[in-house]
């Protein structure tokens, strides 16, 4: 019988096979680089760390049973995932992308994998005909959704519906919403990645990646680039995010209920001009988030009138922290256009509405009292 969601968080997909030997509770960190072989030709399944270690091979199970993925691969950031997964592609081959991604997403395409011979079109797939853009070469259809910075939400049925007539595969970037309330993999898709930094870790205290597939020769050849290549991630590291993982569903319950007051309060904001947040009834993106999603989140993107407001807000918030990142206990801001995206060039950015006046929030797990009262006092108050 497969247990819950909330419960596989903290158990993973079954009995680890840890507890039998010694009744460790936590999973062991087991910090060696290296496993003596029983005999020749013999091993005890674990050779080199490189190529697998317990602590990660159990992340990485527990990561494939939340995603209901076959298998899922642990990186030590979520850009060493998708760099790892973009060489399962070769020179001559095309990706459709969304043009609103993660900013480090956009400038490892544009400049590494570009040069290694792919090319791209970045389109706007909430709005455009995607199937338009297929060509002979085309390989892979990759989104965001909901996207960042702009909080766009694509239809991931649709696009699985239009990569399987045309024999591409779907990647999606699920760090937003995270397994514990959206499932691509589920939905048709045939790749998850993720940045684990974010809500899987949820400590704003480790970086890390995943890249999960449902499809078996892609696991395969993941396997030998993350042998290959060596950016899988670190025995501590992946039991901090075990550890995190643990209380992914409470987190990501509290941050949304936190997001949901904040988003009430900016609406009613004279100084707000917009607030991008799918959860808003009625907004662009509601009905495709309820149907593909159980939850809308705590990532909220809002426009203010001014420049200057935006900059101020930044200066003067004392609680919640003007940082990079998201998904964490501690609630951050960001001004996507001078930090996330700094690399994206200006014309792109203004397409994808993200101007100076835009900011990007990522609630925690505080009292919504004091996170309310720490926004009130950066609009209003002098610095
Ligand atoms: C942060 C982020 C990444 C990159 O992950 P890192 O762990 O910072 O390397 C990729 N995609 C999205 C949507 C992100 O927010």
């Amino acid at each position: 019988m497969e247990y819950q969601i909330a419960t596989r968080c903290l158990y993973g997909a079954g009995e680890h096979t840890d507890k039998e030997k010694t009744g460790a509770v936590s999973f062991p960190i087991y910090q060696t680089a290296t496993f003596a072989h029983p005999g020749v030709g013999q091993s005890t399944g674990y050779d080199y760390s490189r190529l697998q270690n317990p602590t990660r091979e159990h992340l990485e199970n527990t990561v494939a049973s939340l995603e209901n993925g076959l298998d899922a691969l642990a990186f030590s950031s979520g850009m060493a995932a998708i760099a790892a997964l973009f060489e399962i592609f070769k020179p001559g081959d095309h990706i459709i992308t969304d043009a609103d991604l993660y900013g480090g997403s956009i400038r490892l395409f544009d400049n590494v994998s570009e040069k290694n011979g792919i090319s791209f079109s970045h389109i706007d797939c909430t709005r455009e005909n995607v199937e338009a853009y297929v060509k002979d070469n085309t390989k892979a259809i990759y989104i965001e959704t909901p996207t960042n910075p702009m909080m766009n939400v694509i239809d991931i049925r649709k696009m699985a519906e239009i990569a399987k007539r045309h024999g591409l595969l779907l990647i999606v970037d699920n760090t937003f919403l995270s397994p514990y309330f959206q499932r691509p993999l589920e939905l048709g898709a045939d790749i998850v990645v993720c940045s684990g930094t974010k809500f899987l870790g949820g400590h704003n205290d480790t970086i890390a990646g995943f890249v999960v597939t449902n499809v078996k020769e892609i696991s395969e050849k993941l396997r030998f680039i993350i042998k290959t290549v060596g950016s899988g991630l670190a025995p501590f590291d992946s039991w901090l995010i075990l550890r995190g993982i643990k209380t992914l569903p409470l987190r990501m319950e509290k941050s949304q209920e936190n997001a949901k007051e904040i988003v009430a309060w900016l609406l009613e904001n004279p100084h707000v001009k917009q607030v991008y947040y799918p959860g808003i009834e009625g907004s662009k993106g509601y009905e495709i988030c309820k149907r593909q999603a159980s939850g809308f989140g705590s990532m909220i993107t809002f426009e203010v009138e001014s420049r200057e407001l935006a900059l101020k807000i930044l200066e003067s918030v004392r609680l919640i922290q003007f940082a990079e990142s998201l998904g964490g206990v501690e609630t951050l801001i960001t001004y996507p256009a001078v930090q996330t995206h700094a690399d994206v060039p200006k014309e792109i950015l203004l397409e994808n509405g993200i101007t100076d006046k835009v900011l990007r929030l990522s609630t925690g797990i505080e009292d919504s009292k004091d996170l309310i009262d720490d926004l009130r006092r950066a609009f209003y108050d002098e610095r």
